[in-house]
């Protein structure tokens, strides 16, 4: 399997492969923005996290919407790495409330999301690059903002507006079954149906849901 334009099914080593980096690059964030902050000389701050039962709560919620965004694709490792892949940006909550950062949740943040995209499409080719992006759109999708998402260089947070929600779930829908499905896969009839009913069910439950469930957990 190369890195051809065709994408293959997922293997068990190229998605452990790609969380597993997920992961690190998460994990390791929070560091490098604290790190350009002090170039820049921002003043000090510390943001957090919560590391409690609403959490967990939360962590259920991103796979199991994760796990509703990779069924069009079809592909059985997906559903072991698609949740995954959802959930992955929320590892500060393991340690957030004990190490301080120089914004709170530092890989909702689009240098992350530039950041992930480069590492995977370097190691892992353009089906890694999408899968970590997928991974990334799928999770913020669900959050529905309130996070600074150009940090450390602007510390506003933005909220996202249900419809575009609704449309970054999607992308994450299209991303996941493009990472392992050639896109003439989409033109079949069962594809479109399986792709289109899926977005519905994400745009009802994060109309009925999804924010408020966020709201009420905080996190
Ligand atoms: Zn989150």
């Amino acid at each position: 399997m190369g890195r051809s334009a065709q994408p293959a099914p997922l293997t068990l080593r190229r998605g452990l492969l790609i969380s597993g980096l997920f992961a690190l690059a998460a994990f390791a964030f929070p560091g490098l923005v604290d790190l350009v902050a002090l170039v820049f000389g921002q003043p000090w701050h510390v943001g957090g996290s919560v590391t409690s039962r609403p959490a967990l709560l939360d962590a259920g919620w991103h796979a199991a919407i994760g796990l509703l965004m990779v069924l069009p694709a079809r592909d059985p490792r997906l559903y072991l790495f698609g949740p995954v892949l959802t959930t992955e940006i929320d590892v500060d909550h393991l340690y957030g409330a004990y190490l301080p950062t120089e914004v709170g949740r530092p890989a909702h943040d689009l240098f992350f999301l530039l950041l992930l995209v480069v590492l995977l499409g370097t190691v892992a080719g353009r089906a890694g690059a999408m899968l970590g992006a997928a991974g990334w759109l799928g999770h913020v999708s669900v959050d529905g903002g309130g996070f600074p998402f150009l940090a450390p260089l602007a510390r506003a947070t933005w909220s996202l507006a249900l419809p575009l929600e609704v449309a970054l779930a999607a992308l994450a829908v299209l991303l996941f079954f493009f990472a392992v499905r050639p896109s003439s896969d989409l033109a079949s009839r069962r594809n479109t149906v399986t792709v289109g009913l899926v977005i519905v069910a994400l745009a009802v439950l994060l109309a009925a849901g999804g924010p408020a469930l966020v709201q009420t957990v905080g996190v």
